[in-house]
């Protein structure tokens, strides 16, 4: 393999690609236009289109395609050959700059909440030119990608790019507002820096083959306990298997080579389950990179036989799959805003811009859940190896000091703001050694940005991204207000004031103690934080008035697109829910009552043997009322979970069919999988119909 700077990029439409290809006029124009986010120049798309697609069929392209991302996860594309008649007639490759700029898929097949059937048939794809084109390869097909957004023909909402961008320019308004407002004349544009560390499972492909519930629903629906779980606590960090090694070499190798900063892979804390983590970038290309990410380790693990799982919760009783979203904010100047420094006055911004998400979180926490609410990452939330539903902060030691000590001041003076200026420098030094420590809370302060860890693993990031930046901005806005109104001279004096309100204000969300503990959960509930059980309880936060108005007033989505929104995540809810009881009624009367049925046969022909022999056996005898009791059980709950999916139709709406599958359902599912996993137990090797759960787990 070559050396990793000679690769690194060689699949995307890079600037060194750029520059060579375009005059110097386009060049310099195509990237302006990228660093302010602006619309493109209409004139330069011809020159743009040419110049990508030499270069795409240069590199073997013969299609390409509009990239986007639907509100149903993961990403689309429609493939499109570069093939056009000349005007002679005669057959060429074409790609021009209305095909660069703008396609129409037909898309009619894509989750649009009601958007589309109420207001245009179609919708339509746009380029995003600040995320670069990127070759696709996969196996001998080479695609040119247009990372696009997707709006109906009305301009409304249909993926989960276009609100992300809409996000940031709502926090660049506010966050360069509050800048001014403090005397920063230098910032003229808001940056985001997000890195996701990406954990997932990994399984051999012929034990994946024989596990319908895998292969359908992502997760396995049954399945004993092994004998050797996660307790050894061997597997964090160890050393990695040669088989996961040779293709994490080469998947890390493909992300290179489409220009994907992998910097970390380990071993996570479950047996077969791994992590990757990049350095950050800029939140738009981190996003495009995570989706690409996943998609490229599918194809990579394939052709190593392997298949990787990226549910939150494949198997019981060991720990699921998250997404670590880091999110920084500074500026164009290259400022981190949760970087303390050795100047008092980036260290107000540092607590100011800490009040601010601190406002937003307190305010909004129960929307927070929602982003993160799905079928999937329901079952890894709340459980005692993830974080729990309740939205809190954690800051460290440190930082509580320093913040207990502002909420307490009396009037600021000198040697006060000079004091907290010094324990803000003080920071990065500490927070090192204790931010990091408590790994029960959904979102920690870890030095320089803040860990949203509630996210799933399968999840889009973008739209947990979209949020914390509306948080951020309702933040600097209410901050900004209160400045403003404030009678003294002097803005640290000012700021000083106003973080000391905020901090008190906004108390209850921040816990440093063991978020799993009963005793939080009910110091939770007195505090009034949300706590949303599942996805139906949880998704209702959004159709709050205050959260339409957070949406209306960034401009991040209208009423009717949250509207919108809501009902796409319910109706996915409920096809998920509806796919995996499915599937668990029909292993039950497929799979396990027809083994059961062999094991019956096998102890009963046994019995009837010794009795011809002149010995009648109780225990063979008794034996076989066993195993037709457990008949009777499987198939009497898998009759209910039947049952269950009948009545979840009859519902008045889709609300209450999700509530009724999610509590029912649960409920039904979990007798069935009890009477099933103890079959499993007992039942002969030879007539247990699929791999278990200890080969899933550690054979490669
Ligand atoms: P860990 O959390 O494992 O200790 P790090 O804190 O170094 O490791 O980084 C974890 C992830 O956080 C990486 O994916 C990295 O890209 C991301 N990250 C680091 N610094 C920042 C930052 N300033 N803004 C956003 N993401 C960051
Ligand atoms: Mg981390």
């Amino acid at each position: 393999m070559s050396k990793l700077t000679e690769v690194f990029g060689e699949l995307t439409f890079s600037r060194a690609v750029m520059r060579e290809k375009l005059s110097h006029d386009t060049y310099d124009r195509l990237i302006s236009t990228v660093h302010s986010g602006s619309a493109l120049d209409e004139a330069i798309a011809e020159p743009v289109a040419h110049a990508m697609k030499e270069w795409a069929i240069g590199a073997g392209a013969t299609h390409f395609t509009h990239w986007f991302q639907p509100q149903r996860g993961g990403t689309a594309e429609k493939h499109d050959a570069f093939i056009s008649y000349s005007e002679t007639g005669d057959i060429i490759e074409r790609f021009s700059a209305k095909q660069l700029i703008q396609s129409e898929p037909d898309a009619s097949s894509f989750p649009s909440g009601g958007m589309r059937s109420t207001f245009e048939a179609r919708g339509y794809t746009a380029w995003d030119p600040t995320s670069p084109a990127f070759l696709l390869e996969t196996g001998n097909a080479k695609t040119l990608v247009i990372p696009s957004v997707f709006l109906s023909w009305t301009g409304a909402v249909l993926d989960l790019k276009t609100p992300f961008l809409r996000s940031m320019r709502a926090l660049n308004d506010s966050g360069i507002r509050l800048q001014r407002l403090l005397g920063n004349r230098l910032a003229k544009k808001i940056v985001v820096n997000c890195g996701p560390e990406q954990e997932y499972f990994v399984v051999s492909r012929k034990l994946y083959e024989t596990r319908q519930d895998l292969r359908i629903c992502g997760r396995t629906l049954f399945g004993a306990a092994p004998a050797k779980g996660q307790q050894m606590e061997d597997h964090y960090f160890g050393s990695i298997h040669p088989r996961i090694i040779k293709f994490m070499v080469e998947f890390d190798h493909e992300l290179y080579r489409r220009g994907i900063p992998a910097k970390t892979r380990h071993n996570e804390v479950s047996p077969n389950q791994f992590e990757i983590a990049p350095l950050y970038e800029e939140a738009n290309l981190a996003i495009d990179h995570n989706l690409q990410t996943m998609d490229v380790m599918r194809q990579v693990a394939m052709k190593h036989d392997l298949v990787v799982i990226m549910h939150e919760k494949p198997y019981a009783r060991v720990n699921g799959s998250g997404k670590h979203v880091n999110w920084s904010i500074g500026d164009n100047t290259g400022a981190n805003y949760l970087e303390p420094s050795a100047s008092p006055l980036k260290n107000i911004t540092f607590l100011l811009t800490l009040g601010a998400l601190m406002l937003g979180i307190d305010k909004f926490g129960g929307l927070l859940r929602a982003c993160v609410a799905d079928a999937g990452n329901d079952h890894r939330l709340g459980a005692s190896e993830a974080p729990p539903a309740i939205m809190s902060m954690y800051l460290g030691e440190y930082l509580t000091r320093l913040i207990d000590e502002i909420e307490k001041m009396g009037k600021p003076t000198e040697q006060l703001m000079a004091n907290i200026n010094m324990g803000v420098r003080n920071l990065p030094r500490i927070s090192k050694d204790y931010s990091d420590r408590n790994r029960t809370s959904p979102i920690a302060f870890t030095g320089n940005k803040f860990e949203f860890r509630a996210v799933g693993s399968s999840h889009n990031p973008s739209e947990s991204v979209t949020l914390l930046n509306q948080l951020c901005t309702y933040g600097f806005y209410t901050i900004e207000k209160r400045l403003t109104a404030c009678k003294g001279k002097d803005t640290r004096e000012n700021a000083l004031i106003v973080l000391k309100e905020v901090f008190k204000e906004t108390r209850r969300i921040r816990f440093e103690g063991n978020g799993y503990s009963e005793i939080w959960h009910k110091q939770a509930a007195k505090l009034g934080l949300p706590n949303a059980k599942n996805t139906p309880a949880a998704i209702k936060a959004f159709l709050e008035k205050d959260a339409i108005e957070l949406m209306e007033k960034t401009h991040v989505l209208s009423e009717r697109e949250v509207c919108a929104k809501v009902e796409i995540k319910l109706e996915t809810y409920i096809k998920i829910k509806e796919i995996e009881y499915k599937t668990a009624v029909n292993m039950a009367k497929t799979e396990f009552l027809p083994a059961v049925v062999r094991q019956i046969s096998a102890v009963a022909s046994a019995a009837a043997a010794t009795k011809a022999a002149g010995v009648t056996s109780k225990v063979l005898t008794e034996e076989v009322k066993k195993f037709d009791s457990l008949y009777a059980q499987i198939k009497e709950h898998a009759e209910a979970l039947e049952a269950v999916l009948e009545k979840a139709e009859k519902q008045e709406n889709a609300h209450k069919t999700a509530a009724f599958l999610a509590d029912h359902g649960e409920n039904a599912l979990s007798k069935l999988r009890e009477s099933v996993d103890t079959a499993e137990e007992q039942l002969a090797q030879e007539f247990w119909p699929m791999a278990k759960y200890q080969e899933l787990l550690t054979v490669l």
